[in-house]
């Protein structure tokens, strides 16, 4: 997607902290943090969202999660942390490339973004 943020990322036309990156998902620091850790995972494939995610992105979307825990805890969350997607319009999602925030850091997170 030519017009996309984050594919630009991907592509490396948009600079940004990147803190883990496999072929199939990057992560990077949110610009705008709002806890000590504030990390974006998205998948490099372009996907708008969890609403158009299709069976073929099983395999991408479990990576996201599954490495959730070791990128909270390399940037200094230990002990837990939240994993929020916004989707879609009621959801309040604003960038169209399907995204999870890891959001900690040492104290409880509070419970909205
Ligand atoms: P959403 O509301 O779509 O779930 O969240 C989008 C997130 O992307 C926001 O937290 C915002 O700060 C972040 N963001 C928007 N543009 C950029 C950018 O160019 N670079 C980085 N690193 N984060 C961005
Ligand atoms: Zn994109």
């Amino acid at each position: 997607m030519s017009d996309c943020i984050f594919c630009k990322i991907v592509e490396g036309k948009i600079p940004a902290t990147k803190v883990f990156e496999d072929e199939d998902i990057l992560a990077f620091n949110d610009i705008n943090p709002v806890r000590p850790v504030h990390v974006l995972v998205i998948p490099k494939k372009h996907i708008t969202s969890l609403a158009t995610a299709g069976a073929d992105d099983t395999v991408v979307l479990g990576k996201i999660l599954a490495k959730a825990n070791e990128i909270a805890v390399a940037q200094g969350s230990p002990d837990g942390f939240r994993v929020i997607i916004n989707t879609g319009r009621v959801g309040q999602q604003e960038v169209e490339h399907l995204h999870a925030h890891i959001v900690g850091g040492p104290d409880p997170v509070g419970p909205m973004l």
